[in-house]
């Protein structure tokens, strides 16, 4: 297996700093004299340089023949499994936030770019979104990888966040649910993890989702 890797900070704290940021950002959040510091972080987490990833993967590359993973940045990982190409929770624009109007995107910039844009990922055979979070269900990324050939996977009652979207099918899939996509096995296992986009937003669950080939 080949994994291509790099790490800014935790998602503990990136999750944290979104949180916050879309707050300020949206108004419902003031701060006192003595949030000058949470300011001046604010501040950076949103207009801070962004650099260019160092490593490009190259998956036209690839061999059919095994499994190739690169990280693409935070929870994006582009995987050719045994001549499958999958995609996993893309977020590959300049920022992850909120897209309350068309594809603008309110919320944290990168710090590193993500190591393959959408044009140069292409179209995949599977799309597997863990959740609804916005840092791993990015609708400027989701809509520009939009194909009649991609299957995507989705978590239960999250299938209406994809309206609009053409897809060759979404499939939402609950705990214990098992199916055959792509050529490739399927599983949901329970994430633990909570899943709703909003907090407001009932029932949307987080998977963890095992991959395997039968023909192997
Ligand atoms: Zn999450």
């Amino acid at each position: 297996m080949n994994l291509l890797l790099n790490k800014k900070y935790t998602r503990r704290n990136f999750l944290g700093l979104g949180l916050l940021g879309t707050l300020f950002l949206t108004g419902r959040f003031s701060l006192t004299p003595s949030g000058k510091f949470l300011t001046a972080r604010l501040e950076e987490e949103f207009e801070h340089q962004t650099t260019i990833a160092k490593l490009h993967p190259t998956p036209e590359k690839w061999s059919y023949n095994e499994v190739t993973v690169a990280w693409l940045g935070h929870a994006s990982f582009l995987i050719n499994f045994f001549g499958t190409k999958i995609l996993i929770d893309p977020a590959l624009g300049s920022r992850i936030g909120i897209t309350p109007i068309g594809n603008q995107t309110i919320g944290l910039r990168r710090y590193i770019s993500a190591a393959l844009n959408s044009g140069e990922v292409g179209p995949v055979d599977l799309l597997l979104l863990s959740h609804a979070h916005t840092d791993h269900f990015d609708y400027p990324t989701l809509r520009q990888l939009q194909s009649p050939n991609t299957i995507a996977v989705t978590a239960q009652n999250t299938t209406s966040l994809w309206q609009g979207m053409k897809f060759q099918s979404i499939e939402e899939m609950h705990w214990g649910d098992s199916k055959s996509l792509a050529g490739v096995n399927v599983k949901a296992i329970e994430g633990k993890h909570w899943g709703a986009r909003l907090p407001w937003y009932k029932g949307m669950e987080a998977n963890t989702l095992l991959l395997s080939k039968s023909s192997l």
